[in-house]
């Protein structure tokens, strides 16, 4: 089983187009200390021979370019990737379906609420239903994208994509707009979370004995936007859970028995990106790692 993270950062990347925020500018200014990220995405293959995209993101493009393992190899037309699999509507993880048009086959797994998102949409008709198969997935029901690759769709606490919100937004609602996935190759089992509310009980047991986890590394405090003078939304207000304090995510997921513990879905103003910040020294000193771009997790 092998995950190759092809982007590691939340909606935006780093550096954000339009975005000058301490960390963004270090970026852009091409400082060592912060690495660029692109949109939440995997990889996944058993044999490298084929393989499942977990999300498309709008980098999409440019983070086959940067993976051989990705790229055509004989024949006129073709591709390694035999399936995507959607965990919610957001932008950050659907844009990049676009990218897959041009008439290749494969198979688009999400749940049946994210999948009338997509049918709500007309562009999303580029892909031509005779090459592309919708197939919705129900939660806590297991499916095999590729011959032994066994996925489980779970419900993370979460809320609806934000071009989604009405007035009656609801955030940590658990159901089918917001997914997690097991994935499952013989004994090996891996969590990823990119989006996530709330540490529930439920949770924490479905986390307990994972090889590796990869966790909701949005935003390291929950005013961090705010502070920074980007927006006026906490993280909890975001669906997401901070990563420090009392009641975040380090806090409430240690003492489990997990592998490894990564954060990912990483936002541009989250000082973790920093590689020699305090925030960064006091996440892996809590036993986490640091998703980047690149990054791959065999098992
Ligand atoms: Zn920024």
């Amino acid at each position: 089983l092998r995950v190759i993270v092809l982007g590691s950062a939340a909606g935006g990347g780093v550096p954000q187009w339009n975005c000058r925020c301490r960390i963004c500018a270090l970026a852009w200014d091409k400082d060592a200390r912060v690495k660029r990220r692109t949109q939440s995405s995997l990889a996944v293959t058993i044999n490298g021979e084929e393989f499942v995209l977990i999300n498309a993101s709008p980098d999409l493009r440019e983070q086959i370019a940067g993976h051989a393992v990705l790229q055509p190899r004989s024949g006129l037309r073709g591709s390694p990737v035999r399936a995507c699999v959607v965990t919610n509507a957001d932008v950050d993880h659907i844009a990049g379906l676009l990218t897959l048009r041009e008439r290749q086959n494969f198979d688009l797994y999400a749940t049946q609420a994210t999948l009338s998102a997509l049918q709500a949409n007309p562009i999303f008709d580029v892909l031509a239903p005779e090459c592309v198969a919708r197939k919705p997935v129900r939660l806590d029901e297991a499916f095999e994208p590729l011959p032994g690759l066994v996925l489980t769709p779970f419900a993370a606490p979460g809320k609806v994509a934000l071009w989604q919100e009405r007035e009656n937004l609801e955030i940590g609602v658990e159901g089918e707009t917001t997914v997690a996935l097991e994935l499952r190759c013989g004994s090996k089992r891996i969590l990823y979370v990119p989006a996530c509310a709330a540490a529930t009980t439920s949770l924490r047991e479905k986390i307990a004995g994972a090889d590796v986890l990869l966790f909701d590394g949005t935003t390291f405090t929950d005013d961090e936007l705010i502070a920074a003078g980007l927006m006026q939304k906490s993280a909890r207000r975001m669906g997401h859970l901070p990563m420090s304090g009392r009641d975040g995510s380090a806090a409430s997921l240690a003492g489990l028995d997990v592998g490894r513990k990564i954060f990912i879905h990483i936002n541009n103003s989250n000082p973790v990106l920093i590689e020699d910040s305090p925030e960064r020294r006091w996440t892996e000193q809590a036993g986490w790692e640091i998703a980047y771009d690149g990054m791959e997790i065999v098992l």
